[in-house]
């Protein structure tokens, strides 16, 4: 149609699947809160809800699905793996690769500089 907007595969794929995430999103939220209120307040649980009322936030206003760094959107089949996710494979190799890059500049042995008294 003439006007409108070049809505990409991506979008369209998560358009059709966002009530599958959602589902599922829901059905995780749910087991958080019993386990939440089970473990009394369990830190990694709380902060595993909070990840997914993202999530859920994201679907309602339409951001669901896109890289938080470089925008793209995420691949069908890394959502369908873990919903949460929120970066793309780009992103998460090149974290790795700085992360791995700090770990090898540090020093062989760490001398007694690096702990001052
Ligand atoms: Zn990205």
């Amino acid at each position: 149609m003439q006007g409108m907007e070049q809505v990409p595969m991506e979008a369209v794929d998560l358009l059709a699947m966002s009530s599958v995430f959602r589902e599922s999103l829901n059905e995780r939220r749910q087991r958080l809160e019993g386990a939440i209120a089970h473990s009394g307040g369990d830190l990694e649980f709380t902060n595993l809800l909070d990840q997914v009322d993202a999530a859920l936030a994201k679907l309602d206003n339409g951001t669901y699905g896109k890289c938080e760094e470089c925008g793209d959107y995420l691949e069908t089949d890394s959502l369908l793996a873990d919903p949460l996710v929120r970066v793309c494979i780009d992103e998460l190799s090149a974290l790795k690769s700085v992360r791995w890059k700090a770990i090898s500049n540090l020093p062989q042995r760490f001398s007694v500089h690096f702990f001052p008294e």
